[in-house]
């Protein structure tokens, strides 16, 4: 398998104050342990691009992107609403960490990679259509697959999201889609507390109660995602990866381990040999203990490069 890891040095310049859990520090705590443990050196490295209106207006609209641009302080912090803030380098990181699944997209579909990790900040899935939200600002996942439509073709796209919070902000812009299927695993009853019950065809809505463990998240993934994707037979799959449904993090109560993330990989590359000719394009979401972080991440890219999950020391 060549895996690619993409990011962009702007998506570290982003930061919404020196207490706030979505911090640059997440991406280097990634890096270091990736390139402790030698996996990084393994991936095709490369720099994301910024996104441009035409990309990010596949999926919001112009008078939203505007409005957003508007909100940018010359200096200083400010606030969107009460975890979002801007400060100058925000949307130029938020461009670049959409611009990062853009890229994915292009080099899955021109065969330079098998799959793709976007390391980026700040994440997507919570950002709708036409509002930024959840620590998100454009919807990264959304406009890559918007992309790979586009240029590429794609007809059947799917968007499987095991962060410990429910992508509100995919199923805002795919609902009733049924060309692209959302299967989202979460903590219930959690926020974002929007699209929570919704009965759209295509969204596979997993909710999963405090302290689930790893034999129920898995159980319930094979029960309720599986048939849907081989009914489905995507063309892509894409990936929101958030690793916030560990056990070890702050944000959550689920209780998931490093091995859980390599697994739902792992089950997203089958369904992808099966139907996509392998083609995965995984973006970063949560995930804010960064040893939990960073080991999850690890886990996550051994499952991409087609290594064997091992205990790391
Ligand atoms: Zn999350």
């Amino acid at each position: 398998m060549i895996t690619a890891y993409l990011t962009h040095p702007h998506c570290v310049l982003h930061h919404m104050g020196p207490e706030h859990p979505e911090s640059p520090e997440r991406l280097e705590a990634i890096r270091a342990r990736l390139s402790l443990s030698g996996l990084l050196q393994q991936t095709m490295q490369g720099d994301a691009k910024e996104a441009d209106d035409e990309a990010l207006a596949r999926v919001h609209p112009l008078r939203h992107l505007k409005a957003l641009e508007k909100c940018v302080p010359d200096e200083g912090i400010v606030t969107l609403d009460s975890d979002t803030m801007m400060n100058p380098e925000s949307l130029k990181a938020a461009r670049v960490a959409a611009g990062a699944v853009i890229r994915g997209v292009d080099q899955v579909y021109k065969r330079q990679a098998d799959n793709v990790f976007c390391a980026v900040r700040p994440p997507g899935h919570h950002a709708e259509a036409a509002d930024a939200m959840g620590f998100c600002f454009y919807n990264n996942v959304a406009v890559g697959a918007a992309h790979a439509r586009a240029k590429y073709g794609a007809r059947r796209i799917a968007i499987l999201d095991f962060d410990v919070h429910q992508c509100n902000g995919t199923i805002d812009i795919f609902k009733n889609d049924p060309d692209v299927l959302v299967c989202t695993s979460f903590q219930y009853p959690f926020y974002p507390w929007r699209y929570l019950r919704s009965e759209w065809q295509n969204v596979v809505n997993t909710p999963l109660e405090a302290g689930t463990n790893s034999a129920a998240f898995r159980s319930a993934i094979e029960r309720q995602w599986l048939p849907a994707l081989h009914a489905f037979k995507p063309d892509l799959v894409m990936l929101s990866a958030g690793f916030d449904a560990h056990r070890e993090d702050p944000m959550g109560d689920l209780c998931l381990e490093d091995e859980d993330f390599y697994w739902v990989t792992h089950l997203a590359m089958e369904i992808a040999a099966l139907y996509a000719d392998n083609r995965v394009v995984s973006v970063l979401e949560g995930g804010y203990n960064l040893t939990s972080l960073a080991s999850s991440s690890e886990a996550h890219l051994k499952a991409l490069l087609g290594l064997p999950f091992t205990d790391t020391p």
